[in-house]
């Protein structure tokens, strides 16, 4: 994995993979399992309209955001490989996280076991704490936007990428943010806090209806901790909501 590195390879083309079957759909575009040709490994290719780019004013901040992505290195990272244009779409080369998203596994589950869930959050604590190392905030911390490979390791995905997120999910918001007020790297750890109560209870703490409502919660930090919960759990939830 090391050593592969296709982002010095300007001859790459789709002609370079097989192209296996389509394993999602984003905003920009489509994503598939591919197969590098000459050293059969296997990858996932994001295929991002340019039109569409163009068009929502995302081109350059999508450029900028992949170099950032394209040069950090740790094993919960999901790897930018390298990129490529070719026709109509900006192709991105990205680790193949087997297992999909933290999402799905969670829409399954309902909720997960203390010991699972911590196994996790460590991952994502150590990832963060390298990104922050570098003075890079990930902004857009939620189940949706974990991967998980085939060893069950978490992978971050869509690096930097919350800038272009036209819906951002309130949820998993800071109260820097709600109150428009200066941020640093915390607020990845306020989702981080989020993140944890949602693995450990199937739900998000603020779930007020609507979004004046929501916000009011989230800037008071009102929120209410399920019995089952252990105590170190509440422990790690509560301490990310004291700076
Ligand atoms: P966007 O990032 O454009 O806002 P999005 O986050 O909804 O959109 P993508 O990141 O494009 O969507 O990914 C769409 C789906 O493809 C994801 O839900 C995920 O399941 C799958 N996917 C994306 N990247 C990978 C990958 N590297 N390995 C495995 N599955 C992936
Ligand atoms: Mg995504």
């Amino acid at each position: 994995m090391a050593n592969y590195n296709l982002c010095r390879v300007p001859q790459i083309s789709l002609n370079s993979f097989d192209i296996g079957c389509n394993i999602g759909k984003g905003g920009f575009g489509k994503v598939y399992i591919a197969r590098e040709k000459t050293n059969s490994y296997i990858v996932a290719l994001k295929l991002l309209s340019i039109e569409q780019l163009i068009k929502e004013n995302a081109e350059e901040q999508l450029r900028h955001e992949v170099e950032i992505q394209a040069n950090l290195r740790h094993p919960n990272i999901l790897r930018l490989l390298g990129y490529f244009q070719q026709s109509m779409y900006f192709i991105l080369i990205l680790e193949y996280a087997a297992k999909g998203e933290l999402y799905k596994q969670l829409l399954k589950s309902g909720r997960l076991k203390e010991k699972k869930a911590s196994r996790y959050i460590a991952q994502i604590a150590e990832a963060l704490s390298y990104i922050h190392q570098k003075h890079v905030i990930h902004r857009d911390i939620k189940p949706e936007n974990l991967l998980i490979d085939l060893n069950d390791e978490i992978k971050i995905a869509d690096f930097g990428w919350s800038v272009h997120t036209k819906k951002s999910t309130l949820d998993y918001i800071s109260p820097e943010i709600v109150e428009g007020k200066e941020h640093d790297e915390r607020i990845d750890l306020w989702s981080l806090g989020v993140l944890c109560y949602k693995l450990l209870t199937g739900t998000t703490p603020f779930e007020e209806t609507g979004r004046t409502a929501t916000y009011k919660q989230i800037a008071k930090a009102e929120f209410t901790l399920p019995d089952h919960l252990s105590v170190e759990a509440c422990d790690l939830i509560c301490s990310v909501t004291v700076f």
